[in-house]
């Protein structure tokens, strides 16, 4: 049978991404395609990433004619599990396209499974609710056996008669070793490549280790992969690791996992291999800080070439953190990222602003704690309840109109908080410049003590302090406006 896949991020709908231009291909997509491919089925891609509109799928299933059409997202990207409107309303229009041409229309994604709904209403005839490969295996067989009843096939939404019938839930798939290799040569790796290099001087790919998290962050909407833990086995990533080398010769790899290497002994014995394989390349993990602490976890990363950790540190507030029901302390936040830079891995914090409860001493805490700790970078965010989460419930009574952010740049705070939307952009704007600032000044620390250290880039980062003292100055002055204003109100 003939499939055509696509997905529904297009990163110029994404203004930020557009201009940073480190685009990852659709990893969970590549993986669903694999299979399909796998079990006889002919397949294609259309590639949204670098696209101008949805429009541009008419041609691509006028020349595939496929009997099924299948937007399946990248459930292991943080950009599209951010459910943003500006990919939705793509995702709308692919449907009514594809079912203009007579289609069977399959969506896939953390956003339509938590709005399965609107896209049945916008015509998709089924959604996979949460992890999708099975669920579209066993629905693609019934399709092309011409059957009628889907009730049996779990993990799945769909009409009938004008009623929407929603199926048991489906598990998660626990061997992953047994699933094929993405289906890397679908996309235009080469597209992805020239824009790595021309924007940073090296290419990155993403690879998946694991899928899901078992900790319960209580904000964390996790709708495809849910709070299981499964894991590849090293040999079976550093078999996919070669491959990639061959094919594309990446220089980094981002390990798009939301937690890498949780298991024990995972992270050594992958690293005793990266190194029988004398693979060279550097990569970047997201962890947390409690597991960073684990005996030999840091000197294992360190081994296997890994020069960046993404902590989900949030808040300098014990009172946030608690909140949250992140279950990691400050004091692990601060140990974890004085070893990090004793291994020589540069730490790098998400932050989020604007959690429930959060006052201008917790917000101070947070400014402290990044100031005081230096991380290489800082992800600022805001608290942003997505549909499914504790949080959302917590807020629900009190959020505006609006539920999800056009892009993700976006930031707006969505619920009555402690300040208004305004203050937190001023926040991000005036954090983000705060910190630049200190490690400028931290450089010239440095450059004092080791003079030799000197080049035209430490340089560049010095002189950069007479730009970051006014502009730090303003961004401040601009932010207390901001709350003496809201007090008044
Ligand atoms: S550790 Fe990370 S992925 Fe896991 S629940 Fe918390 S925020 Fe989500």
């Amino acid at each position: 049978m003939e499939i055509l896949f696509s997905h529904s991020y297009f990163l110029r709908f994404d203004p930020k991404q557009w201009a940073l231009q480190q685009p990852y291909a659709p990893l969970g997509t590549l993986y669903a395609a694999a299979l399909m491919r796998e079990e006889g089925h002919s397949i294609s891609l259309f590639d949204t990433m670098f696209v101008e509109a949805p429009e541009e799928v008419l041609p691509v299933l006028e020349t595939h004619k496929p009997t099924v059409f299948v937007i399946y997202d990248d459930g292991f990207n943080y950009l599209t599990k951010m459910c943003l409107t500006n990919m939705r309303e793509a995702a709308f229009k692919m449907i009514k396209i594809a079912k203009d041409k007579n289609c069977n229309v399959i969506v896939s994604s953390s956003d339509s499974t938590d709005h399965y709904e609107q896209y049945l209403a916008e015509g998709a005839d089924f959604v996979l609710m949460g992890e999708g490969e099975i669920t579209l295996s066993e629905l693609t067989k019934a399709i092309q056996n011409n059957e009628h009843d889907f009730s049996a096939i779990k993990g799945l939404a769909y009409k009938n008669k004008g009623c929407i019938i929603k199926t048991s839930g489906r598990g998660v798939i626990k061997d992953l070793d047994a699933l094929p290799l993405p289906a890397w040569d679908l996309a235009d790796i080469n597209a992805y490549k020239q824009r790595w290099i021309k924007s940073t001087g090296y290419f990155s790919i993403n690879i998946g280790t694991t899928r899901g998290c078992p900790f319960k962050c209580n904000w964390c909407a996790k709708p495809i992969y849910g709070n299981r833990y499964n894991s590849r086995s090293p040999k079976n990533v550093v078999t996919e690791l070669v491959l990639l080398k061959k094919m594309y010769q990446f220089d980094h790899v981002w390990f798009c996992d939301d937690i890498f290497g949780l298991k024990p002994g995972w992270v050594n014995e992958f690293a005793t291999l990266v190194q029988e394989e004398k693979l060279q390349f550097k990569f970047k993990i997201q962890s947390r800080a409690d597991l960073l602490l684990q005996d030999n976890y840091i000197k294992a990363l360190s081994k296997a070439g890994c020069d960046n950790v993404w902590m989900g540190a949030e808040s300098g507030s014990q009172k946030i953190l608690d909140a949250m029901d992140k279950g990691i302390t400050t004091a692990q936040i601060a140990e974890a990222t004085k070893l990090l830079k004793n291994n020589n891995i540069k730490p790098s914090f998400f932050i989020q602003f604007g959690y429930l409860g959060e006052t201008k001493e917790d917000i101070k805490a947070t400014i402290q704690m990044i100031t005081t700790l230096l991380p290489s970078s800082i992800g600022i965010s805001v608290s942003y309840p997505l549909k499914g989460t504790l949080f959302y419930e917590k807020v629900k009574t009190d959020m505006h109109e609006k539920t999800n952010w056009t892009d993700s740049d976006e930031l707006q705070m969505m619920f009555n908080n402690t300040y208004q939307p305004a203050f937190y952009k001023q926040l991000h704007k005036y954090v983000q410049k705060n910190h630049r600032k200190y490690i400028a000044y931290d450089f010239l620390k440095k450059i004092v003590r080791h003079p030799s250290l000197l080049s035209i880039a430490t340089a560049r980062k010095i002189v950069s302090i007479l730009y970051y003292i006014p502009a730090v100055f303003y961004e401040k002055m601009k932010l207390e406006a901001l709350e003496k204003q809201q007090l008044y109100e």
